[in-house]
């Protein structure tokens, strides 16, 4: 039902070295965009900056008095949620603390802080502390949708460090909820319901399923989510959560937010492992009643936050809109199975 096509094509030219040779390329399609991406094996070896060792701390790591998310200057430094929303302003689950954006990107924009640290590095994080983010979020979201029925376009964002979009070190996740959907909101909805009503079944499950099958890209399970390599990344390292046949937030349980955040956790330790600082975390929901697309979490590494590391869309992401990247996504899943266990 869904197709995962590869095609392999080569450079032949003669190297600097007088010998003539043939560089391969696989180009695949995303078996539900449709869209290309690339895979160019022979920049595996390039040697990028600032990845042979995890970079050091950055600069702000120790500066937490001048850090609105720190306390004590947190309550005075950052706003209050609407009380039709909620009553007490701001929301508190174990040690983590949701507020509004004070620079909103939607109707409903909110930040999520984990706990009072001010800098912590990737897979260093406790995982209590990424799930009651998490179900901070949830509950947030739940809200929203008991005020305005009519926002259901909803998204929990992480931007881990500065080389990923991240403003302040300090962890964080944004919570976002809107009448309005992104586009991967209005493409995936659109598609989760014509796959549905064509093939009787779940978009991300009939994937997982064919994934499960194949066995290449699986990586394993933290509970009720499963993981996998993307068989056509739109970003390096990226990796797949999938919870099947879950289609809203609001049914996600306290276990399953903390199985998500053992996950998380876990892919963090890879990315770690192999020297990468920042990455990027989305996980995205449509809360309409008949809504068909379940939630699937997607983590990508993302350019090291180091001095004199050059960024990972060049020209051909941005210009071709085809990803390019180095690592087979086979390869992804080997490496990052280890910390699932498995
Ligand atoms: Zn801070």
């Amino acid at each position: 039902m869904l197709k995962f096509k590869r095609q392999f094509i080569a450079a032949k030219f003669i190297e600097p070295s007088g010998r003539m040779v043939e560089k391969s390329i696989e180009i695949r399609t995303h078996p539900i965009t449709g869209r290309t991406c690339r895979i160019a094996f022979s920049r595996i070896h390039e040697k990028e900056a600032a990845t042979d060792s995890l970079p050091p701390p950055p600069p702000d790591a120790g500066q937490s008095s001048t850090c609105p998310f720190c306390q004590p200057q947190v309550t005075s430094k950052t706003p209050r949620l609407h009380p039709d929303l909620v009553p007490d302003g701001r929301m508190v689950q174990g040690d983590s603390l949701l507020f509004p954006n004070l620079f909103p990107y939607g109707s409903y924009s909110a930040v999520n802080l984990f706990n009072d640290e001010h800098f912590v590095e990737i897979g260093r994080a406790s995982v209590s502390s990424y799930a009651d983010g998490f179900i901070n979020c949830g509950r947030y979201l739940k809200s929203v949708l008991n005020c305005d029925p009519l926002a259901v376009f909803m998204a929990i964002t992480q931007n881990h460090l500065p080389s990923a979009g991240g403003s302040l070190v300090h962890p964080h996740l944004q919570i976002n909820a809107d009448r309005v959907p992104g586009n991967h909101h209005r493409f995936l909805m659109n598609k989760a319901a014509e796959f549905k009503q064509q093939h009787g079944e779940h978009l991300f499950s009939s994937y997982l399923n064919h994934e499960k099958a194949e066995g290449s890209r699986y990586i394993g399970t933290t509970g009720s989510w499963e993981w996998l390599a993307a068989f056509a990344p739109e970003g390096f390292y990226e990796i797949w959560g999938v919870l099947p046949e879950i289609t809203s937030i609001q049914s996600v349980t306290a276990g399953d937010w903390r199985d998500l955040a053992q996950g998380v956790i876990n892919i963090q330790r890879f990315y770690r492992s192999i020297c990468r600082n920042g990455y990027n975390l989305g996980l995205l929901s449509v809360e309409t009643p008949d809504g068909s697309l379940e939630l699937r979490v997607v983590l990508v590494v993302r350019s090291n936050y180091a001095p004199w590391v050059r960024s990972d869309y060049t020209g051909y992401e941005v210009m071709l809109g085809d990803m390019a990247t180095f690592v087979a996504p086979e390869q992804t899943a080997e490496w990052s199975r280890s910390f699932f266990g498995s």
